[in-house]
């Protein structure tokens, strides 16, 4: 077994010249989504195999259609340790518009900002300055152990932010070298600077565009009006009818799969301070919509939804027209938790949409996609060991939260290499990814090394 406060001492030892790794790394323009910075991806990939080398990872750059990946490879110390599979993503955002920058955004430096110390540049918080909280951690215990607690497996992207075409063909070639016992993956953000956060549930999708048709041709309004269907009349019904009066969504076996979220993880949530008002009053509202009587982060975290996203038909440009059109659409998405399946949420929309259909009138559909969501039993020993690692270096312990939306790379694991995900990142709210005067704060960086180096640890237990 190693020892773990003298690998701790290590990485604090090394927080000068892990600092100038970053801003090394951060210096290289690897904006994916432009083609005239496709050198500069594989200069950052390049960076990152011939590091990673010099730690003892048999690392190499991998060729794909787009940017290239760095898969990279480490035994452990002892036998029999878990196998962990860590994800990041080298790529960043474009910068523009450069003239709101306060400084050159690849010429990283630590600065004061609103009285902390932070990292400024592109991709310092997303997701260089992540990345590396993981690769420093393995640092610090070569450094002090010459060995890995874990065997690891490191695979680093350059298309992240340029929709990943790449990846899924990329982890189905490579399944069984890329397979581990879980996946880490550190792209996220803590609750708030003092409360590290694990993401045990993100939500998943199913999109749907429906089409209503009455008559065979736009009509006088005057002329037909009261006699012909409507079909925006008949497309507001169905869609007025998709929830109840206490919020609840009306489809057939709609909650299948949906559980209760456990009232310790509740109680939990309870303690992070958000309120109805500064959830909702942050975006000029003050009453939570949907299922009456849970908090706004049950409703975004824990709850399913169904919700319109775009409606459209008949006459909206200048002036007026009395018609009665021929047809009305609607995009239609719904969000899902737990075990809800994409297929049977789909198929039950579309059958409630049949029914509610009058004579003469047609319907068609359109499918735009659909994920399950994931979710992390919240006793799983993976979720329990990492937060007990995190509440022994920050100051608050860790919570585990959901996340309204995906992260697709997690399904990814999930479905091709069954693989549980674990969400950990030191991204605070206001770093500003993607948006100009990007920045990572110092201690999310010192303490994110540490972080890892906590979780590694725990993870060999
Ligand atoms: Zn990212």
């Amino acid at each position: 077994m190693t020892e773990l406060a003298p690998v701790l001492t290590q990485a604090d030892a090394n927080l000068d010249s892990s600092l100038e790794k970053l801003f090394d790394l951060c210096r290289i323009k690897s904006i994916s989504t432009d083609p005239a910075f496709k050198a500069d991806c594989r200069t950052a990939a390049e960076w990152l195999v011939s590091y990673l080398q010099s730690l003892g990872f048999e690392a190499s750059v991998r060729d794909t259609p787009g940017h290239p990946m760095v898969v990279a490879h480490h035994a452990a110390g002892s036998e029999g340790a878990p196998h962990v599979l860590f994800y990041g993503h080298y790529d960043v955002q474009p910068v523009d518009p450069l003239n709101l920058w306060e400084r050159d955004p690849f010429d990283p430096a630590i600065i004061e900002r609103d009285g902390q110390r932070v990292i400024a540049g592109r991709g310092t918080s997303d997701d260089k300055g992540q990345l590396l909280t993981f690769v420093e951690a393995c640092r610090a215990y070569k450094e002090t152990h010459g060995a890995l607690p874990v065997r690891v497996t490191i695979l680093f992207e350059g298309e992240e932010e340029s929709g990943s075409p790449s990846l899924k063909p990329f982890l189905e070639a490579n399944a069984a070298e890329l397979k581990a016992d879980f996946a880490l993956i550190c792209d996220t953000s803590m609750w708030d600077a003092e409360t590290p956060a694990i993401s045990a549930g993100l939500r998943g999708l199913v999109g749907e565009e429906i089409t209503i048709k009455a008559a065979d041709r736009d009509l006088h309004s005057g002329y037909f009006g009261g006699a012909a269907a409507n079909p925006i009349h008949i497309l507001s019904d169905i869609l007025a009818g998709l929830h109840d009066e206490t919020g609840r969504v009306t489809l057939e076996s709609f909650y299948d799969g949906v559980e209760e979220t456990p009232s310790q993880i509740k109680a939990s949530w309870e303690t992070l301070g958000m309120s109805t008002e500064k959830f909702l009053g942050a975006i000029g509202l003050s009453v939570p919509s949907g299922e009456k009587g849970r908090s706004v982060l049950e409703l975004t975290w824990a709850r399913p939804t169904a919700e319109v996203n775009g409606i459209w038909g008949g006459y909206t440009g200048e002036g007026f027209k009395t018609v009665i059109a021929a047809e009305a659409s609607a995009k239609v998405s719904f969000r899902l938790v737990g075990k809800q399946d994409p297929d049977r949420i789909r198929a039950s929309f579309r059958a409630y949409v049949q029914s509610k259909l009058p004579a003469d009138c047609r319907v068609e559909f359109h499918q735009h996609g659909g994920s399950p969501a994931i979710q992390l039993p919240y006793d799983s020993a993976l979720l329990n060991r990492a937060k007990s690692a995190l509440s022994d270096e920050w100051p608050k312990p860790a919570v585990m939260i959901g996340m309204g939306g995906s992260i697709p790379i997690a399904g990814d694991f999930q479905k091709m290499l069954g693989m549980e995900a674990l969400l950990v990142g030191f991204a605070l709210a206001d770093d500003r990814i993607h948006s100009p005067n990007e920045k990572y704060n110092l201690t999310s960086f010192h303490k994110g090394i540490r972080s890892w180096i906590r979780i590694m640890a725990a993870l060999a237990d």
